[in-house]
């Protein structure tokens, strides 16, 4: 840790220890620390208190039946480890897109150890905003510019809806849980609230979590029957990278006829982006007909990427359309 880091570390006894203590200004959850204590140890966050959530852990995955809408939905402990979701029998046989964008993150150790919580808050890779020396960055140090703007673009968003910040949120599972329209669940001292994963993120990739807030459960409604999914991540190298673009897709179909569609990108924006005009523009077409790509392209129409980034327009259109083909043909 930098020399000038010192701050109390308190073990939460359960939930109404952890948000009293989460209401000191500044202090902040740690979980599985994959994420948070590289941060402390660059200096890039500070704190003076880590309340350590691990004797919160419930159930990794419970099965929960929700009336009016047909079968069970599932709800994810928020200290869920990644690598346990991405085991579960539901969730593999129900929800493959989720096990699926688990299996594609980190490396086997991470997994083991990150939570479900964790990964939807962890900060984004912008490396100026992880950069150990000072660089220009309006997310760290606000009013100083930013330095991905005249810097490395692959990694910066295309549809920016930020004037300060183009960085991209890095969660492969928020982008699965956008595309079941999943809900955070966040308890702090002034009571309870539901947040769906499209509404968690500002546009600059941080979450619109405040002091005092703990997340505890993320909930994932029930699918239509004879729904499929599938999650296809392009990345830079083929395993322990974070994603250049990534598609997660869930699909209902008649024969080959797409009945339903729901499609969310990552690594275009400063959160999970959901297709919708592609969504309604994709039902009643043939899967495997070409206008299923022009169907996907009404959703790119708004895009405006740095000129190091215009590439990923045309990589995230064609990885929508064949995340699609991989839900429609999974079993
Ligand atoms: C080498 C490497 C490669 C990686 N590759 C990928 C990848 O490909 N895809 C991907 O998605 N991720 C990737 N990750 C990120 C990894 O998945 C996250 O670090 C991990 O999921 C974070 O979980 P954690 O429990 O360790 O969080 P922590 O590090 O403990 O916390 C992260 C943040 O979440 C907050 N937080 C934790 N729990 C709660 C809670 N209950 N309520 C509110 N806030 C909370 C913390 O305060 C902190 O701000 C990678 C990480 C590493 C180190
Ligand atoms: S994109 Fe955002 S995080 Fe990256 S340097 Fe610019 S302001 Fe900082």
């Amino acid at each position: 840790m930098p020399a000038d880091t010192g701050f109390d570390y308190v073990r939460a006894a359960d939930t109404a220890h952890a948000l009293t203590l989460l209401d000191t200004p500044g202090a902040k959850p740690i979980a599985g620390g994959t994420d948070l204590v590289t941060l402390l140890r660059s200096g890039v966050d500070r704190t003076p208190l880590l309340v350590d959530l691990a004797a919160l852990r419930g159930q990794a995955v419970r099965v929960e039946p929700r009336p009016p809408l047909g079968g069970p939905g599932i709800v994810l402990d928020a200290l869920a480890r990644m690598a346990d979701v991405a085991a579960d029998g539901w969730v593999r046989a129900t929800y493959p897109v989720i096990a699926q964008a688990l299996e594609l993150s980190a490396s086997p150790q991470v997994r083991n150890l990150g939570t479900v919580a964790g990964n939807l808050a962890q900060r984004t890779r912008c490396p100026y905003f992880r950069a150990e020396a000072p660089t220009p960055c309006a997310k760290r140090s606000p009013g100083s510019g930013c330095a991905a703007r005249r810097g490395v673009q692959r990694g910066t968003a295309v549809f920016t809806a930020d004037p300060d910040c183009v960085a991209t949120h890095p969660s492969d599972l928020a982008v699965a849980l956008a595309a079941l329209d999943a809900e955070v669940l966040v308890e702090s001292r002034a009571g309870e609230r539901t947040i769906p994963v499209t509404e968690f993120y500002r546009p600059d990739a941080e979450t619109v979590l405040r002091q005092g807030d703990l997340v505890t459960a993320v909930a994932v409604p029930p699918v239509a029957a004879g729904s499929r999914s599938a999650y296809l991540k392009v990345r830079e190298r083929a395993s322990f990278e974070f994603a250049l673009v990534s598609c997660a897709a869930e699909v209902v179909l008649d024969g080959c006829v797409i009945r339903s569609a729901r499609l969310a990108v990552g690594g275009v924006a400063g959160h999970p982006w959901r297709l919708t005009e592609a969504e309604s523009a994709l039902v009643g077409l043939e899967l495997g007909a070409p206008a299923v790509r022009s169907a996907i392209d009404t959703a790119f129409a708004a895009a405006d990427p740095l000129p190091g980034a215009v590439f990923k327009v045309e990589l995230a259109a064609r990885a929508a359309v064949r995340a699609l083909r991989a839900a429609g043909s999974h079993r």
